[in-house]
């Protein structure tokens, strides 16, 4: 029997409110441009280009937010706050070729989350046509708080339906949405990803985020939130 060259990493994991169990997190997909709001202040037009999915690696998730370290190699250093959604155990479901419904019931909880990006970067990517993934997939630049379970947001009323979903730098506001503004509902996310992925236990998903992202600088204090949801703080260390 081989052993390993070196211990492999713990997973990542999220802690459940109400409970002590943990969701161990195995990859994180993303979406972009699912605010009209936001497509266009990207400068796109939400009638013709529609949302796109892309990924962070899975240890780039730091659980609970806390002090985050300002990235190398940018000026431009923007969160975007987004609701994010936790898949949980599958049974025996393959993931695939889901319908909205029944990947909505795949989703263990939910939680905020902060997509972090490195807007020069990712300015940068799209004149020359690259990949986004150095813009988006840096260390550390998915903060997620605790997972509310999805049993405790039975109904329309809230999340992932509805609800405010803000972002202050500084006490100061910064952005403001409603989830009922999303291009893409959040099932219909999970169906589209599903239809390019198998989605699996542990993925979580990003479902993009609505106007008003800036830049933010050491020492900044952001504090995110989703009505019914914890809220996730986090400091860009100075
Ligand atoms: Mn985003």
């Amino acid at each position: 029997m081989p052993s390993f060259l070196f211990p492999p990493p713990p997973p990542v994991a999220l802690p459940i409110l109400g409970t002590d169990t943990l969701l161990p997190v195995r990859r994180v997909f993303c979406l972009g441009r699912n605010y009209a709001d936001h497509a266009r202040e990207m400068g796109n037009d939400p009638s013709r280009d529609p949302p796109v999915v892309f990924t962070k690696p899975g240890d780039a998730v730091v659980p609970g937010g806390g002090d985050l370290p300002y990235p190398p190699a940018t000026a431009e250093f923007h969160p975007e706050v987004e609701l994010v959604a936790a898949i949980g155990a599958m049974g025996d479901a393959d993931g695939r070729d889901l319908d909205p419904t029944t990947a909505l019931a795949l989703v263990a909880g939910y939680a905020v989350g902060l997509d972090m990006t490195r807007r020069d970067l990712q300015a940068q990517a799209k004149r020359a046509g690259a990949p986004w993934d150095m813009a988006k997939g840096f260390d550390h630049s998915a903060p997620v708080g605790a997972l509310t379970p999805a049993t405790a947001l039975t109904g329309i009323d809230g999340p992932p339906h509805r609800g405010r979903i803000t972002l202050t730098v500084n006490g100061s506001p910064r952005q403001r949405g409603d989830l009922a503004d999303m291009i893409w509902p959040l099932a219909d996310i999970l169906a589209q990803v599903s239809r390019l992925v198998a989605l699996r236990p542990g993925d979580l998903v990003f479902t993009g985020t609505p106007a008003g992202v800036g830049p933010v600088r050491a020492g900044d204090v952001l504090q995110a939130e989703v009505e019914g949801l914890a809220p996730l703080t986090v400091r860009i260390a100075p």
